[in-house]
């Protein structure tokens, strides 16, 4: 009833797609019956999550925020959904996200645009709350759910919890399953958690990480339930912490460089090493994403042709005019620039020049992790390079750059499929919140989670 309640209260903010308020009342009602019983309950049973839209959920919609799933009501759970539901967590909606999870701010939805709730004047007057998962990450920070989750391609999860003031994590490629998540690119993409503090998000990752015969690409190792050291009996003697020059953008802002320098000497003083490192291939990133985003993308979306998937326009003229008007019309600007660019990359011509060379780069930026894990156990970098922008600002970017700019500091990870969270730190002079990133090596969840857990 309170999550209910917190979302009437800040519908203002557009979180939801929308609100599965008959669902989450039987499943409250569930553990409730499982309590009084006196069964033995989970951690999770009872609480309210919040799933981003591009999650299958059974006879749920499932829209991805586009006109071109509007009305798909998948038959089945996405396994993420299946783990939580039978952990007894109580699904409380579908959250907002740019189309197809394409974009940085939740602003590109049919739905309109998320608001954040930091600095939030009027349906005007706001902050984007980051994207694309900005739906999940104001349910959050607003007290609705208990968590939730998001997905994570180029820092879809992180950016948004960043902007938002909440915990982000972005789990290792392949430890937690991406069946049921729609694909934005296959190779990068992982469900991503959200959630007010770092032994939460610990309690969600362990309900739905492990392997998923489901998932191909799914990690077979056993998944060890994680448990983090009480408070601060933790030492951080001797913990090697790597600060990576390149992450010193010209674009960082002062103030988020600052709050990433006392988070440094915070550490240092606690008896970790920290020492400069250089990730030299960092610089690359952005380009590199963008060619095999486009290329995955422009392979993923070619199912939506209004005759076996999808928004069917009435214009069945021809076969080809179908398919066109199917998907000029139920895909945005956005979805279709990048479908158009991805099949030029793709073109036989190009291949070898675009698509070959952005693969061999991604290896170079991938080798940049391995080489630095020699010397460093963590990295601690900013998540995003600013604080949340205003949402007349960005949107009146008409160079595209400025979007993908945003994932500059979240993107390597997940070129490497290394694990990275995004931990609050304090509040910017304008009242917005900053955050820094701890990047891992793969499966070091443990040992990230209590760094994050120490420096929350
Ligand atoms: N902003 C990036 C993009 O638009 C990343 C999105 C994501 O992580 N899903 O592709």
């Amino acid at each position: 009833e309170t999550a209910l309640s917190r979302v009437k209260q800040f519908e203002n903010h557009n979180a939801f797609i929308a609100v599965t308020e008959s669902q989450a009342k039987r499943g409250a009602e569930r553990s409730q019956r499982r309590y009084d019983a006196n069964q033995s309950l989970s951690e999770l049973d009872g609480l309210p999550i919040v799933v981003k839209d591009n999650f299958c959920t059974k006879e749920v919609a499932t829209t991805c925020a586009s006109k071109m799933l509007e009305n798909f009501r998948p038959t089945y759970n996405a396994t993420v959904v299946e783990r939580l539901e039978s952990a007894g967590a109580v699904l409380l909606g579908k959250s907002n996200m740019d189309q197809f999870a394409m974009g940085s701010g939740t602003v590109d939805s049919i739905y309109g645009p998320s608001r954040n709730i930091w600095g939030y004047q009027d349906e005007c007057n706001f902050h984007i709350a980051g994207g694309s998962s900005g739906g999940s990450s104001i349910a959050v920070a607003t007290g609705m759910c208990y968590g939730a989750i998001g997905s994570d391609t180029g820092g879809s999860t992180r950016n948004p919890a960043s902007y938002c003031g909440v915990v982000g994590l972005k789990p290792t490629y392949g430890l937690v399953s991406r069946w049921g998540l729609i694909p934005l690119v296959n190779s990068m993409d992982v469900p991503g958690v959200l959630a007010r503090t770092v032994d939460d998000c610990v309690s969600i990752l362990n309900a739905i990480a492990g392997f998923d015969p489901k998932d191909s690409t799914s990690l077979t190792k056993p998944y060890r339930k994680i448990r983090l050291p009480d408070g601060k009996n933790m030492s951080l003697k001797g913990l090697k912490v790597g600060v990576p020059v390149e992450y010193f953008s010209e674009l960082l802002s002062p103030e988020v460089h600052e709050v990433w320098n006392e988070v440094a000497n915070l550490l240092e003083a606690e008896g970790a090493e920290v020492r400069q490192v250089s990730m030299p291939n960092t610089e690359h990133s952005i380009v590199c994403y963008s060619i095999l985003n486009q290329c995955e993308v422009a392979s993923n979306m070619a199912r939506y042709d209004g005759v076996e998937f999808g928004y069917r326009s009435d214009d069945n003229e021809s076969t080809e005019k179908l398919f066109a008007s199917s998907r000029s019309f139920g895909f945005n600007e956005v979805v279709r620039n990048r479908i158009l660019t991805g099949n030029y990359f793709l073109l036989t011509r190009n291949y070898e020049k675009y698509f070959n060379k952005a693969l061999k780069v991604r290896r170079l930026i991938s080798n940049d992790f391995h080489d630095v894990w020699e010397n460093v156990q963590i990295l601690l970098t900013p998540t995003t390079l600013t604080t949340a922008p205003l949402y007349q600002d960005f949107i009146q970017k008409t160079n595209r750059d400025q979007c993908a700019l945003q994932d500059y500091c979240t993107q390597p990870a997940n070129m490497a499929g290394v694990p990275a969270v995004s931990i609050p730190i304090k509040l910017s002079s304008e009242g917005l919140p900053i955050s820094v990133q701890l990047i891992g090596r793969n499966l070091s969840e443990p040992m990230l989670l209590a760094v994050a857990k120490y420096i929350e």
